[in-house]
């Protein structure tokens, strides 16, 4: 005859329930906790934690454990929020990197379920720890494809160097420094010359490789950081030069030009022989009604006049 269980004790059914539940919890890969709330010590840690961290549940003592074994970065907001939301009796949840006993980081979330008693005081905090050490990295490399994605949409395609959606927006921002700071903005617009009769006799597979060879030269001749140098369209490019006042900014297209007949490319249906370029120069300290579009058009036709006076050779306006 079976037994009745004495009062107090848990039933056959319930002790079954039980270790059900504790085979249940202790099997999941989601780590099982609970702390209780009035001591703040850890009343239940799932034994997963020591395979996942290096540390044995044991050693889960009190929340300072807890929040000792996070990375300094995350440990101030994590433990902040924690306990501000379950102060207010929230549900809540946070990511954050715990510390391994090898010393290294595991990206967790910590998903808390606030429990209260008959009063509905909280009583106890239960939760699961997830290793989401795979996702963040997952979402780190979507980070980085993005910034790469990013990068190359601001690059030429053939040349690799800035393209003109680079230039406007660099141009832009250039334009506005120089308004507030009052220096001088110096631009240098870059044309190669009969680059069409170089395409008509050698072909457009070399055209493109000249293109290649000469813009990898021009942007290596300015070197401040601030300097930006793009392809503006076709065989045209272009120098962004921030506090440059106009003799500077002359003597840059001066060494671009020795540059490019220094390569000494052949362009047979060139005067010269070889692949040179024609520059327009302008500056200005922009006053307050300026446009960049005006600066625009005066540095195009100072490559207009270079071009008239000869080509292979710097145009610059007063
Ligand atoms: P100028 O001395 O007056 O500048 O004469 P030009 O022949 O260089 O001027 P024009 O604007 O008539 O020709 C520019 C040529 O540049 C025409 C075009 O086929 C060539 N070009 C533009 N983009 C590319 C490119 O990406 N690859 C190649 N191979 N050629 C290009
Ligand atoms: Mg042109
Ligand atoms: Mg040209």
């Amino acid at each position: 005859m079976n037994q009745l269980p004495p009062e107090g004790e848990l039933s056959s059914v319930d002790k079954l329930d039980h270790s059900v539940y504790k085979t249940l919890l202790e099997s999941t890969k989601a780590i099982p906790w609970k702390i209780d709330w009035k001591t703040l010590q850890f009343a239940y840690i799932g034994p997963q934690i020591e395979a996942l961290l290096g540390w044995t549940p044991e050693s889960w003592v009190s929340v300072d454990d807890w929040a000792t074994r996070m990375h300094p970065e995350d440990r101030d907001w994590v433990v902040n929020f924690c306990v501000s939301q379950s102060r207010q009796g929230s549900d809540h949840e946070a990511d954050y990197r715990a510390l391994t006993r090898d010393g290294d980081y595991v990206w967790i979330r910590d998903v808390v379920h606030v429990v209260r008693d008959a009063e509905g005081d909280v009583e106890a905090l239960v939760g699961f720890m997830f290793d989401i050490s795979e996702r963040k990295a997952n979402e780190e490399q979507l980070v980085r494809l993005q910034r790469e994605l990013e990068a190359y949409s601001y690059q030429d395609g053939l040349t690799g160097v800035a393209n003109r959606r680079r230039l406007d927006d660099y141009l832009t921002q250039a334009w506005e420094e120089t308004r507030r700071n009052t220096q001088p903005l110096s631009l240098i617009m870059i044309d190669i010359d009969h680059f069409k009769e170089y395409n008509d006799h050698y072909g457009h597979l070399a055209g493109d490789e000249a293109l290649k060879r000469i813009a990898y030269a021009l942007s290596c001749v300015a070197t401040r950081p601030r300097d930006g140098f793009a392809r503006f369209g076709g065989e045209e490019f272009m120098w962004v030069l921030p506090e440059t006042p106009g003799p500077a900014a002359l003597q840059l297209a001066e060494r671009c030009r020795r540059e490019i007949f220094k390569l000494q490319l052949p362009h047979a249906a060139s005067p010269l022989g070889c692949l040179t370029i024609s520059q327009g120069v302008a500056t200005r300290i922009p006053a307050h009604d300026d446009s960049l579009a005006s600066l625009l058009d005066q540095v195009d036709v100072q490559l207009y006049l270079a071009k008239r006076a000869g080509r292979n050779r710097c145009s610059a306006s007063d």
